[in-house]
């Protein structure tokens, strides 16, 4: 969408803030997610440019620079975010700070928060100063996530959590965890189900790191075992988390498509152009592929506008999220195929990650995470579609 006239003062201002504040060490690809800035009580920075970089998007209100200033947020419009976001993108400014906060539960509280929990929170989440993570597969209960078991018993003052989490992104790292739980076990399994929040440093929370394929361990295994959680951290209606779920999903399924626009626009095709010249097949499969990832970029855009402005069919997030996924994986299948045995190397000097053949071990987890491709495909054929889904549909 061009800009109208309105729009060139702030692309001015914001291009302005960028030259002055953006360090040039934080301009380009980070390298793997290993380089990522987390925040949180005690955050670990790479180094001072990142540290720099994050606290100065976060006084503008632009770690969240949609959400409104009462809550930490930039108070822009849709049109001023998308400037902010094309501007970022054009001195290929990286992301000052990774957040589960910012990318799903926060969205969740402002629609189903209390007043006091959005002010408690929200904030919080906005300065990096708490990492969240995700408390909702069980060892019984991934694509039929509505199966759980975690129990949280109301106690009177206090609910008491006791059940086991599996897969849960960083929780060995995080300070917080929004966490669905059973409340009401006669209930059918969609309701008596309740989203908490809790501290991970209360008693009774341990975890065990899961060893990934790619070796790295960015998961765990997470028990709850007589947890006490205060009354006023239930988000939503007791009973109701269901749909706090399902809305936050929405989001996660948004924050995983982001990876259909990685790498380059200009393509597959001209970053190896040299190695294709000698081999018509694979020079068919990158044309192919480029030709996708435009698709997608076109997608993405024309989604990410209907969303903001409230137009979106409900099972977007599913179709961005299926095809951002799949597309990832092709994009790496052949960057392997295209580097030769170089992408065997395992170890390096450079650095234990952002190697090609540990990133491309990653993207097999991208169409697992936030609901399988096969889970968004039924969704997909039930919801938009009418199509009749074949056996049980996955609750996620
Ligand atoms: C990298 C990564 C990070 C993750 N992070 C988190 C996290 O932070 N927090 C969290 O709570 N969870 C997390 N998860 C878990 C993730 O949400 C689940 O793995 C996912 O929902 C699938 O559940 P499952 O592993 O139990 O597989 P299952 O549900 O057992 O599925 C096994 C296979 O059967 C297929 N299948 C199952 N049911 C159906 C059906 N009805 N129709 C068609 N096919 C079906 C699936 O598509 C899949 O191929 C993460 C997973 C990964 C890989």
């Amino acid at each position: 969408m061009p800009d109208s006239h309105a729009d060139e003062p702030f692309r001015r201002e914001v291009r302005a803030w960028l030259d002055t504040h953006c360090p040039p060490e934080m301009r380009g690809p980070a390298d793997g997610e290993e380089d990522h800035c987390w925040g949180g009580r005690n955050p670990e920075f790479k180094n001072d440019a990142q540290r720099r970089w994050m606290e100065a998007m976060v006084a503008r209100g632009w770690t969240v620079p949609d959400w409104p200033v009462e809550y930490g947020g930039g108070g822009l419009s849709s049109g001023q975010c998308r400037i902010l976001k094309q501007e970022l993108a054009r001195i290929e400014a990286r992301n000052p700070l990774f957040s589960f906060g910012i990318s799903m539960l926060g969205p969740a509280l402002l629609k189903f928060g209390t007043e006091e929990q959005k002010h408690r929170f929200l904030p919080e989440i906005a300065r990096g100063e708490i990492r969240w993570c995700q408390g909702y597969s069980e060892p019984n209960a991934g694509s039929d996530l509505a199966a759980l078991q975690t129990r949280a018993d109301d106690k009177g003052d206090h609910w008491l959590v006791n059940g086991q989490k599996i897969w849960t992104s960083h929780a060995d790292k995080a300070d917080w965890i929004f966490c669905l739980t059973r409340t009401d076990p006669a209930a059918p399994k969609h309701r008596g189900i309740s989203f908490l929040l809790f501290d991970m440093a209360s008693p009774g929370v341990t975890t065990r790191p899961i060893r990934l394929i790619s070796g790295l361990s960015p998961f765990c295994e997470t028990f709850f075992d007589d947890v006490r959680v205060p009354k006023d951290q239930v988000v939503g209606e007791v009973g109701k988390g269901w749909d706090v779920a399902k809305f936050l999903l929405g989001h996660e399924r948004e924050m995983i498509a982001g990876i259909g626009l990685l790498g380059p626009e200009e393509g597959l095709g001209a970053e190896f152009a040299d190695l294709l010249a000698a081999d018509p097949i694979l020079r068919a499969e990158v044309a192919a592929f480029d030709v996708d990832a435009l698709a997608f970029r076109a997608m993405s855009e024309r989604f990410v506008d209907e969303l903001k402005s409230g137009r979106a069919h409900p099972v977007q997030p599913s179709l961005m999220k299926y095809a951002a996924t799949e597309l990832h994986k092709r994009r790496h299948e052949l960057r392997m195929a295209l580097a030769g045995t170089a992408t065997l190397e395992w170890e390096s000097e450079r650095t234990t990650f952002g190697m090609p053949a540990r990133e491309w071990l990653r993207t097999k987890g991208n169409s697992i995470e936030g609901g399988t491709s096969e889970v968004q495909l039924s969704i997909i054929a039930k919801r938009l579609l009418n199509l009749p889904v074949a056996g049980a549909t996955p609750s996620t």
